[in-house]
Parts: C-alpha cells; structure tokens; sequence
C-alpha cells in the first residue's frame, strides 16, 4: 500500500483575559490577526483566560466574571465568526489545569522568575517578593492553553512574546522526557509541536499617557466600545509635544502620541506627511490635530458600536455560543489529554 502522509492541520489559537473592554491596543496587536486566521487556518480557537485573569484578581472574582461576556462580545462586534472560530472559557475546560499540572515539572522557577512579560507585569502591579505563585506560573499555564489544542499559530502583541518563548522550551522538554526520540535537526519529536508567535501590525500600542503599553490593568486606553463623547475626550487629554504650547511654534511628532496614533489609523498617508511637515514647522495646532484623530476613530470603529449595541440587546445568546464553544473545546483537550497520559506512561 502507498505510505499516505497525512498533513497536520493548521491550528490557531489567541485569547483575552477578562479584565476589562478591549481596547485599540487589542485590536491592531491581536484581533486583526484572528479575524484573518479565523478564515485561514483549518481550525481556531478564542479563550477568554479567566483562570489566567484571576491570578492577580484573586479577591476580585466579579470583576473576572462580568467581564467575561464583554470581551466575547468585543471579539464578535470585531468579527470574530462563532460558526468559524471556537469560542471558551478557560476554567470550563479543567483539562487545562491538569497538564498545568504536570508542566510545571519541567520548568524552573529561576527561569520563571527571568520571564521579561512576568517581571514588568510584576512591577506594573507593585509585586515583589509576595507575588501570587499562580500569576508567577501563568506562562505554564498559558502553555497548557496553547499546546493542549495543539494550536501552532499564535497572534499576540509583542509583550507576549517572552510567554511564547518559554511554552516552546516545555515543548522541547516534554518532548524530550516523554517523545519518540529526534528529528533530523535534532530537535526532540512528540506530541507537541512548536507554537509560532504572530505580531500583529503594530506589535505594541502605547497608552494615551504615551507608557510603554496601551493595558487594561493600566487603564490608559481608548476601548472599543467607548462612544463618540468618551473617545474625542479622551483623544484631548492625549501626550504630545510637552514644549508645544503656541500654536505656531515648532512641534515635534517623535513620540507625540497624536502622530503614533494617525500613522496607524490614518488612512490619507500622503495628508499625514503634510500634517507631520506643517506641526513640525509650526503653525498646527494641538486642537486640530487631535481633532483630525478623534473623527478617524470615531468613524472606524462606528459599525463595531452598532453590532455590540445588538449584542448587548441579547447577552443570552452570547453565553449560549460560549457554552457550545467550551463544549467542542472539551472534546479536543480530553483527546489531547489521553495522548499525554499515555507519553507520559500514567496511562494505568
Ligand atoms: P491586562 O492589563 O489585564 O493584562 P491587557 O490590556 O494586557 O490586559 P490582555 O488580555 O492581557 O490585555 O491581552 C490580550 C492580547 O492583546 C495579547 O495578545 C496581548 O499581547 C495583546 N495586547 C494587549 N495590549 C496590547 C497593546 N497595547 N499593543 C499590542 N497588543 C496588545
Ligand atoms: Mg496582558
């Protein structure tokens, strides 16, 4: 009989904790992507993290919970297509927990301890030595999400990628402990493959204030769902040019926010240019600039206000994709389980 090789099928799958709307920062890091995968890979996934959400939210656990069904809606207001894209919730599928489990005795808690995302998160929330072992461990467990559905593609904002980085090296090492041997490269074969970041057009939005990253936690943010009123007000209080105070004096755009923002969102590049030309030397004002911005983003975001409304009309029929989601999930992490069960000779 000829040898069939059977091609492994490409599987995504990104996540949001529940923590709060998603805001722009989300949508050019993340969402663009998925909404792009949802249509070419084979099969993806979207998990609301909530188990990952409660490991710095321990005491805070409605806040996970409520924001549970607004991220869900979030994504489908983006497009985010049910019937295309499997839609969890995290600790519905206690899979997960369990390969947590059995992945935390492959790494170190001194390389935990290194994880970059870990360390500046940690910082950001004021942790130091009393931080919370789950949220320490969280790049585990956001191995176990990933590799349990054996998902290769990952879209992710830039700051996730030292998470990434360290899921592969568990990969290696299950491989290593519980596989079938090497390939020819030398890279340890099993039941796991390795997950491959994908960065989204702009890999890192920074926040209004002009810090490093537009965050939930932080709330430095224009949410998705913020109306016209909230969204001009908040392009007002935006950083620019601190020694920009008149008008017509000379204005820098490096690191003026306004400017970062319209190079994303602002379709009339050859405007832009201008724009850019004239603030730099002096004659454009704050007002109008940011006048220009808020308009563009009142207007992109206008039909994603209309189908959240709509959303929001029906929240039960939001919570019953989730539950049909979580459901097929299940089915998958349950075979991915007894795979490892049986690598792992606990298969009894
Ligand atoms: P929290 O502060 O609770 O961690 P967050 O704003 O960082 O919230 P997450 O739910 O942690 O949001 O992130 C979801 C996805 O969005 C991740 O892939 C993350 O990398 C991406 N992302 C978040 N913020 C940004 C940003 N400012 N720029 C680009 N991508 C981002
Ligand atoms: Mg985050």
């Amino acid at each position: 009989m000829p040898h069939t090789h059977e091609k492994k099928p490409h599987i995504a799958l990104t996540g949001d904790r529940p923590t709060g709307k998603l805001h722009l920062g989300h949508f050019v890091g993340s969402i663009q992507n998925r909404l792009k995968l949802q249509n070419d890979a084979d099969q993806s996934f979207y998990m609301i993290a909530d188990v990952q959400a409660l490991t710095d939210n321990a005491d805070n656990p409605e806040k996970v919970r409520n924001n549970v069904l607004e991220v869900a809606m979030d994504n489908i207001a983006a497009g985010l297509d049910p019937t295309k894209t499997t839609m969890f919730i995290q600790s519905l599928v206690p899979e997960i927990a369990e390969l947590t489990v059995y992945f935390m005795n492959l790494v170190t808690l001194a390389r935990l301890k290194r994880n970059p995302t870990v360390k500046s998160e940690m910082k950001d929330k004021g942790y130091e030595e009393d931080v919370p072992a789950g949220f320490l461990l969280y790049p585990i467990s956001q191995a176990a999400d990933i590799l349990i559905f054996k998902a290769e593609t990952v879209p992710v904002g830039e700051d996730q990628l030292p998470v990434i980085e360290q899921a592969n090296e568990i990969v290696d090492k299950f491989n290593r402990f519980y596989g079938t041997g090497e390939n020819a490269d030398g890279e340890a074969e099993g039941v796991f493959q390795k997950i491959i970041p994908l960065v989204g057009a702009t890999a890192r939005l920074v926040g209004l204030d002009g810090s490093a990253k537009m965050s939930k936690s932080l709330d430095n943010g224009i949410y998705l769902s913020d109306n016209e009123a909230t969204i001009r007000a908040k392009v007002k209080q935006m950083y620019t040019d601190p020694d920009h105070i008149h008008k017509e004096q000379p204005g820098k755009v490096e690191g003026n926010v306004v400017f970062t923002y319209l190079d994303i969102f602002d379709e009339d590049k050859a405007r832009l240019e201008e724009l850019k030309a004239q603030y730099r030397a002096g004659g454009l004002g704050d007002v109008e600039i940011k006048e220009r911005l808020a308009t563009i983003l009142v207007d992109s975001f206008e039909e994603f206000r209309m189908r959240r409304s709509a959303l929001e009309a029906d929240k039960e029929a939001v919570m019953r994709i989730l539950e049909a989601g979580t459901e097929r999930a299940r089915e998958v992490a349950r075979a991915t389980m007894q795979e490892v069960r049986k690598a792992m000779h606990i298969d009894y």
